[in-house]
């Protein structure tokens, strides 16, 4: 398609090293996967860790690559976000999960769905415009979905993330940041920037009670997010005993292994019949 003799190329690959090489020639794959509509989008649940009411479900892409397999998101992501690609991807993401939301079971067609977005797609100009448009495509209410996207987004160009997230905020959609404390946490964006959801990395809550660090970090989280209305989610919930203590330190989102682990859509009926029957 591009010219390349990728077959040839690829016999001199290895899988997944990352250097600039493979980055084009999982691009030029990619942008083949997204024509054939071989992406896929799998489900995991954000619920409340008090009662196992489930408050919505966060979406995360799959590719199974027909000569490499399964290509974790974290490095296709990564070659996508610099490319020319990002735009037709973004688009891509909203429009098929949008279209399994409509077809969402009766039980959780309440749900919101939180979709992750790359930093540099605030840089597009009709981002906004483009987004609301495919959300009045699939007839979807902007106050059903949430953006996750990394704190990277509003510190390194804040000006033009003000314009895009006021739009959005003004539409409805919930702005949520992802990997809170993993980066260069600052807590100055979270005063200018309308954001009703933080979610505390993994790192801190895979290794809760093995040390006062993530402990204190989760109370003093749980007491800032309290007092300014913001939803304190906890991601990695791997244990029960992890869930038992978010419990007790008063964070009451969650999200992990130990709830669900991202499943297909179509396996969203009988999860959720089992879970409504033991919870
Ligand atoms: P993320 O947004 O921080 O997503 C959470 C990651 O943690 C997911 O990895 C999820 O499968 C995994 N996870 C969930 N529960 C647990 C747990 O209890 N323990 C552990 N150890 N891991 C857990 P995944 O699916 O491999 O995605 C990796 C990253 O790729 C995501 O991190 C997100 O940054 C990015 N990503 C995934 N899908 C998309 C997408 O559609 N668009 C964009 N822009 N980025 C995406
Ligand atoms: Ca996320
Ligand atoms: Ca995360
Ligand atoms: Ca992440």
């Amino acid at each position: 398609k591009k010219g390349l003799d990728k077959a040839v190329i690829y016999d001199e690959l290895e899988p997944k090293s990352s250097n600039f090489t493979d980055r084009l020639m999982l691009l030029g794959d990619l942008e083949l996967a997204l024509d054939r509509g071989e992406l896929d989008w799998h489900w995991q649940p954000k619920i409340d860790l008090r009662d196992g009411h489930i408050l919505g479900f966060e979406v995360l892409a799959r590719w199974q690559h027909r000569k490499f397999g399964n290509v974790p998101p974290d490095v296709f992501i990564a070659a996508v976000e610099p490319s020319p690609l990002l735009p037709r991807f973004t688009l891509e993401t909203f429009n098929r999960v949008f279209s399994q939301l409509s077809r969402l079971p009766a039980a959780a067609a309440e749900a919101r769905v939180a979709v992750n977005i790359s930093a540099r797609i605030l840089e597009y100009p009709d981002f906004v415009e483009q987004l609301l448009a495919v959300l009045r495509q699939h007839g979807v209410q902007p106050g059903q979905l949430t953006l996750e996207l990394t704190e990277t987004a509003l510190i390194a160009n804040p000006v033009q993330a003000r314009r895009v997230i006021d739009a959005l905020a003004a539409e409805g959609l919930e702005l949520s940041i992802d990997d809170f404390g993993a980066g260069f946490t600052s807590f100055g964006y979270l005063r200018d920037f309308a954001i009703k959801e933080i979610k505390i990395d993994k790192s801190y809550i895979i290794t809760l009670g093995q040390n006062q660090f993530d402990l204190s970090l989760v109370t003093s989280l749980v007491v800032f997010c309290r007092s300014l209305d913001i939803r304190l989610v906890a991601e990695g919930v791997e244990t029960a005993d992890c869930w038992q203590r978010l419990l007790e330190l008063g964070c009451h989102c969650g999200q992990g292994y130990g709830i669900s682990r991202p499943m297909p859509f179509d396996d969203l009926p009988t999860w959720l019949e089992q879970w409504r029957q033991r919870h």
